[in-house]
């Protein structure tokens, strides 16, 4: 069947919807609407981290994660074996944003025929390099031929008990906003990649300058998943109430909690936090330093919110900032600017901000 660009119902030709204007959840929204649960055991499906699974005395969490060249990477600067490690790291950073712990994945890749043996040898040395750090057992996949380019898909198998779960949609008003480590720097290391990029493709001859960015660079191309929080969080007593990781950035992923939690959030612009040479960075690049951690992702950090009365348990925690408190849905989603002003929160992050530039 050849594909067409429209349809024609009689005389009249019927307008085919563009996946720009659904943009990706609401594509992802309607096509599974129709989707129907028939297992009791599936206790989340599709709308978190990962999917959630009764397995008795425990759960099980699944999670799929897809990287395309051109898309996800570039091969220009993504050496093979970061690649591996990071598309290995996409998906233990999902498990982590369930709090639960990762156990087993398999890994999946159309490649085309432009890429050698050897290549790929790298990328599995990256993706075995991941597998050994979080213990994670590589435990199948499947491979074919791409017409172009080359994509990487994982799939990961995770437990944990069932009242440790923490889901997207738990956040009540007056819950903590806390966020782990800190945001912007993966952006900022793809800028100056970016950047040395061009330099390059002008004059081959001109060799990339990234001494001086190993942080932001190393943010960008080998991230790490949180699996350390379960047990940090452990450890003080407190369980989150809503959590998940910081893929898309700041802004959309605040906006997840609050749609699926049903809450208004408050956040600080100035408790956001940013590494200080990423600061500087980003002044550099003409963009607010709150800009690119809002709006620039693949950190991987964990954002989650905690009950009010776990303050005294929380403030002090190394690595851990709160960066504002959940509030009722009719309140609005805003981030409060040092100088006292509302701006809504959007996906993108940008329109409310790029005024004050
Ligand atoms: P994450 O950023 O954590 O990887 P996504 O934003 O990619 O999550 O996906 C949001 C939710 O939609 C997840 O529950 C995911 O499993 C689900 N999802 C994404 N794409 C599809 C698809 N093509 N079909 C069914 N479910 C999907
Ligand atoms: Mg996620």
């Amino acid at each position: 069947m050849f594909e067409k660009k429209e349809k024609k119902t009689g005389d009249s030709k019927q307008r085919l919807t563009s996946l720009a204007e659904l943009g990706e959840f609401g594509l992802i929204e309607r096509l599974t609407k129709h989707v129907k649960r028939y297992h009791a055991e599936t206790l989340k499906g599709i709308g978190d981290d990962a999917a959630v699974i009764d397995a008795g005395d425990k759960v099980i969490l699944l999670s799929t994660d897809l990287l395309v060249e051109g898309i996800h990477f570039d091969l220009t600067y993504m050496p093979f074996k970061h690649l591996g490690y990071k598309a290995a790291v996409v998906n233990i950073s999902d498990i982590a944003a369930m709090n639960g712990i990762p156990k087993q994945m398999t890994v999946s890749l159309a490649v085309s025929s432009r890429f050698s043996a050897e290549a790929l040898d790298e990328l599995y040395a990256g993706i075995v390099m991941a597998c050994d750090k979080y213990k994670v057992d590589l435990v199948g996949g499947d491979t074919s031929s791409n017409v172009k380019g080359l994509a990487i898909s994982v799939s990961i198998v995770g437990e944990a008990k069932k009242e440790e779960v923490v889901y997207r949609n738990g956040a009540g008003a007056g819950d903590l906003l806390c966020v782990t480590g800190d945001l912007g720097s993966a952006y900022i290391g793809l800028l100056i990649l970016e950047r040395e990029k061009s330099v390059f493709q002008v004059d081959p001859n001109m060799q990339p300058e990234l001494t001086g960015f190993d942080y932001q660079i190393g943010r960008q191309l080998r991230p790490e998943a949180r699996t350390d929080i379960r047990n940090l969080l452990l450890g003080t007593g407190i369980k989150p109430t809503s959590m998940i990781d910081i893929s898309d950035g700041l802004a959309s992923e605040i906006l997840h909690l609050c749609k699926q939690s049903d809450v208004g959030c408050k956040l600080f612009e100035e408790k956001i936090p940013i590494d200080e040479h990423t600061r500087e960075l980003a002044k550099e690049y003409k963009i607010i330093p709150s800009v690119a951690a809002l709006s620039g992702g693949e950190d991987y950090e964990l954002l989650f919110t905690v009950k009010q009365d776990d303050y005294e348990k929380i403030k002090d925690v190394a690595g851990i900032t709160i960066i504002g408190h959940m509030t009722a849905s009719s309140e609005g989603k805003y981030m409060i600017t040092p100088d006292g002003k509302s701006i809504p929160i959007t996906a993108q992050g940008w329109d409310g901000m790029r005024e004050r530039q």
